[in-house]
């Protein structure tokens, strides 16, 4: 097999900043396509993988499951693209592909393998994966996206990642037009979460503990913004709450009393020590909670018809490929509006 050399930036251990990284890409075998990425979305997961803050990471690890870029080689066998094609690649690259949930397109919900695009094995258990701050990636046909001609590749990035997971829950739990939601944590995720709501006609209260979001958060589409602080004002009034937080042991129960009886609440956020189940707050009014993770492929393609029509990008700031250990830093302290995209094209020009 044939391997090019890519360049990349890796963690190497769980203390330490990404460096500068070499790693293999294989020339795409029949069913695979070769894509040349232009650039990298940087997700709040990709800081807690390289710190190893879940325990389960994979080191040397090349982290970003938000990438835009074009196709520069097919495997012999393709016949779905051409060389050029503007397309992007989200958080997993390969599912088992049989088992039910994979036929009924939900692969995020695999029963078997899930391959996530990077921090993860290929299908033969050994290979590591290795995402997005890389110059190429070699994919299966059937898990890379065709990016809509309206919409810019360096925005599109985020919403393979932050997009498809707020949008995911939004549509299977049919969020309605004047249903009453809370976005709690205006972030990368949070931001997006006001934009779709407000295109479906929901009624978006946005709430944070910074109050510079505010200005932004009605520019989004929210109706209200609400500071974290006084989170407990607006009790019983939700139908429903989209939980983006992941700050580590967490009182929930403050965040479920917002719910009105039989509200629902979305967590999305992945805290490494995520706090006790509330209960009280759950039973006493009837509440629900539920969990989502990132959406499936048929649904990432209607997420980014969505967005083409709606006109619906994310906010982002785009950063060199060497700056990202100041990026970590400053997401860290929630200095980000919304969402930093790695220019991937000028990194490739330099190495
Ligand atoms: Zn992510
Ligand atoms: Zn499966």
């Amino acid at each position: 097999m044939n391997f090019i050399k890519t360049p990349a930036y890796a963690a190497i251990a769980k203390d330490e900043s990404l460096i500068p990284f070499i790693i293999n890409r294989r020339e795409p075998t029949e069913y695979e396509v070769l894509i040349d990425i232009l650039y990298a979305g940087v997700c709040h997961s990709d800081i807690h993988a390289s710190k190893n803050e879940w325990g389960n990471s994979i080191y040397p690890m090349v982290p970003g499951h938000e990438m835009t870029g074009k196709i520069a080689k097919l495997g012999s066998k393709v016949t779905k693209w051409k060389v050029g094609d503007r397309v992007g690649v989200g958080t997993f690259i390969d599912s088992c592909r049989t088992c039910e949930q994979c036929q009924n397109h939900n692969q995020q919900y695999c029963d078997n393998q899930i391959t996530w695009t990077y921090n993860s094995y290929e299908k033969d258990c050994k290979t590591p994966t290795f995402g997005g701050y890389s110059t190429c990636i070699t994919v299966d046909e059937n898990y890379v996206f065709k990016i809509p001609e309206i919409l810019p590749l360096d925005k599109a990035a985020p919403l393979f990642c932050a997009g498809i997971t707020v949008y995911s829950p939004i549509m299977y739990y049919k969020i309605k037009a004047g249903d009453k939601v809370a976005v709690l944590g205006m972030g990368g995720l949070g931001h997006m979460a006001v934009k779709f709501l407000f295109a479906i006609g929901a009624e978006v209260t946005a709430i944070d503990i910074l109050a510079n979001r505010q200005e932004d958060a009605f520019k989004f589409g929210a109706e209200d913004f609400v500071l974290a602080k006084d989170l407990n004002k607006h009790n019983n009034k939700f139908d429903f709450v989209i939980n983006l937080l992941s700050g580590n042991n967490h009182d929930y129960n403050k965040d479920m009393a917002l719910l009105k009886t039989d509200g629902t609440m979305i967590m999305l956020g992945m805290p490494s020590n995520p706090g006790v189940l509330p209960c009280f707050s759950l039973l006493r009014k009837r509440r629900k909670i539920v969990g989502s993770i990132v959406g499936g492929i048929k649904e990432t393609e209607q997420m980014l018809d969505f967005c083409a029509i709606h006109n619906i990008l994310p906010e982002i700031e785009i950063i060199e490929m060497e700056q990202i250990n100041e990026a970590y830093q400053r997401m860290l302290s929630g200095d980000v509006k919304y969402r930093f995209v790695i220019d991937i094209a000028t990194f490739a020009k330099k190495s």
